[in-house]
Parts: C-alpha cells; structure tokens; sequence
C-alpha cells in the first residue's frame, strides 16, 4: 500500500488510539505495557490493511474463518497468524499450515485431528483451551468448554505431539459485567498454571472490552474494530 494513502493514514491514527488505550489500561492495572500482546483481528479486511498494520509494527494477526485466514496468510506471511473462531476437524490440517497459535480448542476431537495436522506439516502450533463464559449455557453458541473440561483438554493438548499447551481463551458473554466474567477466566487460568507452569498465556478481552482484560490479566487482547473500523454486517 501507498505510503501516503488516507487509508493507511486512517490505520495509523487508530492504531496510536489502541496503544494508547492499552497504555492507560496497562498502567492502571499495574502491569507493563509489554506484558500485553495486540492481536489484530483482521477478518473482512483486506491484506493489503493486514500489510500496512505489519509495516506499522504489528506482528499478531487473528482471522476466525480458514478460507479467508488461509488467503491473507498467504498474501502477508512474515506476521504470526493466529486463529480464534470456531473450528471444524476437516479443517486443521490447512489451519496447521499457517497459523502459529489456534485459541479456539474446545473439544478432544479437536485435539487430535490439530496435533495429526501439526505433525504431518513438521510445525508446532501453539493451542488454547477455550473457555465459555456464559452462564446461561443455552446461550448462542460461540465455542468454548465448560470449566470442568478444561484440565482433562489441557492435558490431551500437553500430551500431543505437534502441540504446545499455551494457555486460555474467552470471549466475554454478553448482559455480564466483562470484568466479572474475566476474573473467572483468570481463576481457570491460575488453575492451569499450578499444573502446566508454561500456559501463561490468558486471551481475552476484545474492542469493546479489552481494558477490563487487561484488569484481570490477559496476556492477549484481540482487537478489531477499533483498529480497522466496524466490519460490514455479516448474512446468515
Ligand atoms: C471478531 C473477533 C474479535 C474482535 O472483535 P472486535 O469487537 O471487532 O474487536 C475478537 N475475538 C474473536 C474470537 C472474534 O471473532
């Protein structure tokens, strides 16, 4: 991209409003500011935005769809891609071969057919355990394993090949104070310390939220609209 395009210019100044949200969130919660990963959250737009950020000196990038990670991973390669939406088994060897970090582990069969993936392409993928939040279970299903399930997903991942257990991740329920929904993911996390002391990673928190993330200790906020405008309504 043009280094003087408006959009460029417009990706840099809500950019600089992120960092220095992150650092007043940071700073308030007594934490460095490098303790805290922003992770981009390009789905729906385009690379050449994807490349400008890059350029800008973001390194982390999340899509929640393969197709569309699978196409921008290949036009912008030197970032780290991570995926956080809802994945489906047929689709881990492809995601295996681009993304360095799924957030989104929430089932045994997951685990496995993500490890086979890994293997078979010689990489290692670091993998969260996603926790869901709701406490309406019945709630619109947006992924996640329920509390209980998380130490036995943990171990399965610790144990697979391919695999790198790196720690948790949540998506706040909607009608919760965030705050109090990320203080349970954060005690699901100390849980997961005290047996895998390297799964320090805590995903959480995203535009609307992500202050409150960083109050209860995420380690990586995933961060969208207020870095690339509001996304065109999705259909279906
Ligand atoms: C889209 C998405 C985000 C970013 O949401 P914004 O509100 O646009 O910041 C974060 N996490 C996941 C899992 C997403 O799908």
């Amino acid at each position: 991209m043009n280094a003087g395009s408006p959009r460029r210019a417009e990706l840099a100044a809500r950019l600089l409003a992120v960092e220095e949200r992150l650092t007043v969130a940071c700073r308030a919660a007594g934490r460095e500011r490098a303790a805290v990963t922003l992770v981009a959250v390009s789905k729906t737009w385009p690379a050449t935005d994807v490349a400008a950020l890059a350029d800008l000196g973001v390194a982390d990038f999340a899509e929640n769809r393969d197709r569309e990670a699978a196409a921008k991973a290949a036009q912008v390669p030197q970032v780290r891609w991570h995926f956080v939406g809802q994945l489906q088994t047929n689709k881990c060897r492809s995601v295996a071969g681009y993304a360095s970090a799924v957030h989104s582990v929430d089932r045994a069969k997951l685990v496995e057919a993500l490890a086979r993936a890994a293997v078979e392409g010689g990489r290692t993928v670091a993998a969260l355990v996603q926790l869901q939040l709701d406490r309406d279970q019945s709630a619109p299903a947006r992924g996640g394993a329920g509390a209980d399930a998380v130490p036995a997903l943990a171990e399965a991942i610790a144990a697979a090949p391919g695999l790198r257990l790196a720690g948790v991740m949540a998506i706040a329920p909607q009608g919760e104070e965030p705050l109090a929904a990320f203080e349970r993911l954060a005690a699901v996390a100390a849980r997961l310390r005290a047996d895998h002391p390297t799964a320090d990673w805590v995903s959480a928190g995203m535009s609307g939220d992500f202050p409150a993330a960083i109050a209860a200790g995420a380690t990586h906020v995933r961060v969208g609209t207020a870095l690339f405008g509001r996304r065109p309504p999705v259909l279906g």
